[in-house]
């Protein structure tokens, strides 16, 4: 058997980080990851995920010298967000300046970060290329059998395996949460009018319309509707012409798209994040309607807090692996994702409501809180995590 302090089963975003950034504070941490290691990024190639990462975000990656290796490469600040639903002349504008910030956030491709993170991880310390097939965990650590009947034990095994986490299964912890009816629908457009570092997002009646933008000058698009079916089987230049529409003209004409993918949505929320010898951290403990973008930002946030509380209980010289300790890491990250799982999911559905006289007093709303300065400025510095 081959034993580590910690394995952390799942190498997207957030098991990479967590890794990197336990491998930083002198532990023994491993990778599981069932896929092949990701490609070296290739800047001819549109990777259609990409996530607008808030200063926190970046604020931690930057401690784990991975934000400085993009070297800002294809990386867009934006500086600005415009949110509206009816009449863009009304809408909520959110300013970095007015947080004192130098950019509300950043936009960054998910294949260049990966990358990035995994390139800098112990390469003897990677079990690539196989899915965990059988967990035991008990008081005092947990074992691992892969695929390719390599056994692993560890104090402290970490999923984070994404949404449908076959390793918070194993673990026996359910979730609640439901679909939505709306699919997302991503591509790269360019537009007739430039971006100017602004994020566009209006709320529909069929769902939210984001436009961020990109380092290379192109937007971001992230449509999430319950008429997906339709605006897929669209040809370009009806798509085109639509998402122009849909977006009031607010970039002129959409002169040129990449190919579209989409994406189903989920709201799906673990009931515990925490077992003896057992954390769940990112999609694997939670995941949230795309519309504020906070998906990957709260999964960085969970391998902060996780992190933090396995060093200072090694520090002291207590069990890191402990149910106690890891209670520790559970509170610090479930309520603040319950809120968010919470916001999103009202946002998503607010703009939907038929009932008489909401649209004017959901209109009205938007409207006080651009003027309450307050009030915008709390919103915006929770989006940004500050
Ligand atoms: C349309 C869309 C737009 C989005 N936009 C944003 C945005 O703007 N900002 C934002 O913050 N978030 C955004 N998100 C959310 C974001 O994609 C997720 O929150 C994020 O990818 C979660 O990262 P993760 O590392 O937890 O999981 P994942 O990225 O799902 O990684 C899980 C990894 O675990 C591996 N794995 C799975 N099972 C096993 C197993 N049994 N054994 C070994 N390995 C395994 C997988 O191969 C994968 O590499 C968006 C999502 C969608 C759908």
């Amino acid at each position: 058997m081959i034993r580590h302090d910690i394995v952390v089963v799942g190498g997207g975003l957030v098991g990479c980080a967590i890794v990197l950034a336990l491998q930083q504070a002198g532990f023994d941490a491993a990778l599981v990851e069932r896929g092949a290691a990701p490609k070296p990024f290739d800047p001819a190639q549109d990777d259609l995920r990409v996530y607008a990462l808030s200063p926190a975000s970046i604020r931690w990656l930057s401690g784990l010298g991975a934000w400085q290796q993009l070297g800002g490469w294809r990386e867009g600040p934006y500086q600005a967000m415009k949110v509206w639903s009816e009449d863009p002349a009304q809408a909520l504008i959110f300013d970095a300046a007015e947080l004192r910030l130098p950019a509300l956030g950043s936009i960054v491709e998910n294949s260049m970060l990966q990358w990035r993170l995994w390139q800098q991880l112990d390469a003897a310390r990677i079990h690539g290329g196989s899915a965990v097939e059988a967990l035991s965990l008990d008081e005092a650590g947990a074992e691992l059998r892969l695929a390719d009947g390599r056994t692993l034990g560890c104090r402290l095994l970490v999923a984070a395996d994404g949404v449908d986490s076959q390793l918070r299964a194993m673990a026996g912890i359910d979730t609640v949460g439901w679909s939505y009816a709306q699919r997302a629908i991503v591509a790269h457009v360019s537009t007739e009018k430039p971006h100017a570092q602004v994020a566009l997002q209006r709320f529909l009646r069929s769902g939210p319309l984001a436009f961020l933008p990109l380092g290379d000058g192109r937007s971001s698009i992230v449509w999430s509707s319950t008429d997906a079916a339709r605006l897929l089987a669209l040809d370009d230049s009806g798509f085109m012409a639509e998402l122009a529409g849909a977006i009031q003209y607010e970039r002129g004409a959409i002169t040129a798209t990449t190919a579209r993918a989409s994406f189903p949505l989920r709201l799906s929320h673990a009931t515990e994040y925490v077992r003896d010898s057992f954390a769940l951290a990112g999609d694997a403990a939670h995941s949230v309607h795309p519309l504020a973008g906070q998906g990957v930002n709260l999964g960085f946030s969970d391998a902060a807090a996780l992190v933090s509380a396995l060093v200072e209980a090694r520090d002291a010289g207590r069990d890191y692996g402990s149910l106690r300790n890891l209670k520790r890491y559970e509170r610090a990250r479930k309520a603040g994702n319950l809120d968010m799982l919470a916001v999103t999911d009202g946002l998503s559905r607010a703009f939907d409501l038929d009932l008489p006289g909401w649209q004017p007093l959901r209109d009205l709303g938007m409207q006080a809180v651009q003027r309450l300065q307050p009030l915008k400025t709390l919103l915006a510095r929770q989006a940004a995590g500050l």
